[in-house]
């Protein structure tokens, strides 16, 4: 009867101790879940991509991959695969994500290889359908056709550190294609201004409001004035943003900053040739009025619409006022701005205004209440 007792109260426990072990290792099991990294969402490819046929590479890459295969056969089959010394060990690119439309100039991702110092830099660029969108062996992307593929770049070196951009092939839009649609809103927009405030001051021809300088297409800079470059200032904030951005996996650059006049005035002119005055006037300044010429502003990593809505271009919205830049083209401001949405256009404004400006909402027109407007030719 004891005897019979204990066995079942022995067995019991033995059944406790199980019940916690499952459960011990089904929360393990979610833990490791979440620790790992959330699977990037493959975006739905309409045709199946075709098998890539292998690039005619240099005889390099055959002895690398025989390395990488003789290593693996001889080591324990659980290890990493040896890598010859000097391969790239990570890849990352400057953006993920692309629409382009039809007729477009190519893009190009920046890459950037982890160790920066690998001996074998050699990438190798796929498209999954090179029908839709086409790649060179320089990471130049052309629109084909309507679609979406992916551009898939890697090292040769080291295949497994690779990264892929979705890219979307569109029809032109039809403001670029029908010159009425592409009339500046700017000229039709209301915002009265009283040119004799006391806090707008023009010092040597350059204006300022409040002690921030304007620029926009009211406001031009002289033809001379020229600091060469970025700002001391400008320079030295952006590089403490790229740190803190690098850590948390977001790799920002410089594409642009300082334009003098006179390089704005031929950036401005090609574009006058291909989109018309109206069109351009939309997405460039003219010479004299562009804020490049401050050596406040940073084009970061791509200008184009290709940037908007990247994780870079998230980052940045969400964290540049920290280092005293603001997004000066924000979303649906184009009729204080007079420019379409830019998210990678960021000027230095220093930190409180950027928190100011940014907490606000407000363009930097709005907030400071001045128009933006070409002046009547
Ligand atoms: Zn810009």
């Amino acid at each position: 009867m004891g005897k019979s007792k204990k066995r079942s109260a022995r067995g019991l426990y033995v059944l406790l101790l199980l019940a916690v072990l499952l459960l011990l290792g089904a929360g393990v099991m979610l833990l490791l879940r979440q620790t790992q990294p959330a699977p990037a969402p493959l975006p739905v490819v309409e045709t199946a991509p075709p098998s890539i046929p292998a690039v005619t590479t240099a005889a390099a890459e055959t002895t690398a991959a025989a390395v990488t295969t003789a290593a693996a056969d001889t080591a324990d089959t659980t290890a990493a695969p040896v890598l010859p010394p000097g391969s790239v060990t990570g890849l990352r690119l400057s953006f993920y994500h692309a629409v382009m439309y039809l007729g477009d100039p190519g893009i190009m991702p920046v890459v950037f290889l982890e160790p920066e110092d690998a001996a074998d830099k050699r990438e190798r660029w796929e498209s999954s359908d090179p029908s839709v969108a086409a790649v060179d062996e320089s990471g130049k992307i052309t629109a084909v056709s309507e679609g979406r593929c992916i551009i898939r770049c890697s090292s040769v070196s080291n295949p497994s550190a690779a990264a892929e951009v979705i890219v979307t092939v569109e029809p032109v839009p039809e403001m670029r294609t029908t010159p009425a649609m592409s009339t500046p809103s700017s000229t039709t927009h209301t915002v009265t201004v009283d040119e004799t405030r006391k806090d707008i001051s023009v010092i040597g021809g350059i204006t300022y409001v409040q002690g921030v300088m304007i620029v926009n297409k009211t406001y031009p800079l002289p033809e001379s004035y020229n600091p060469g470059g970025l700002i001391p200032e400008a320079a030295e904030a952006f590089s403490e943003m790229r740190e803190a951005a690098s850590a948390e996996g977001i790799y920002l650059f410089s594409h642009s900053d300082f334009r003098s006049h006179w390089s704005q005035a031929a950036i401005y002119s090609n574009y006058v040739y291909r989109d018309g005055i109206d069109g351009a006037d939309r997405y460039s300044a003219r010479a004299g009025y562009s804020e490049h010429q401050t050596g406040m502003v940073i084009d970061v990593n791509w200008p184009g619409e290709a940037f908007n809505g990247t994780a870079e271009a998230d980052w940045l919205e969400q964290n540049c006022w920290k280092y005293g830049y603001i997004i000066r083209y924000p979303r649906d401001k184009e009729d204080s701005t007079g420019y379409k949405y830019e998210s990678w256009h960021i000027r230095y404004v220093g930190r409180e205004w950027a928190r100011e400006i940014t907490e606000s909402g407000l363009s930097m027109e709005e907030y400071f209440n001045v128009p933006s407007v070409y002046p009547a030719a």
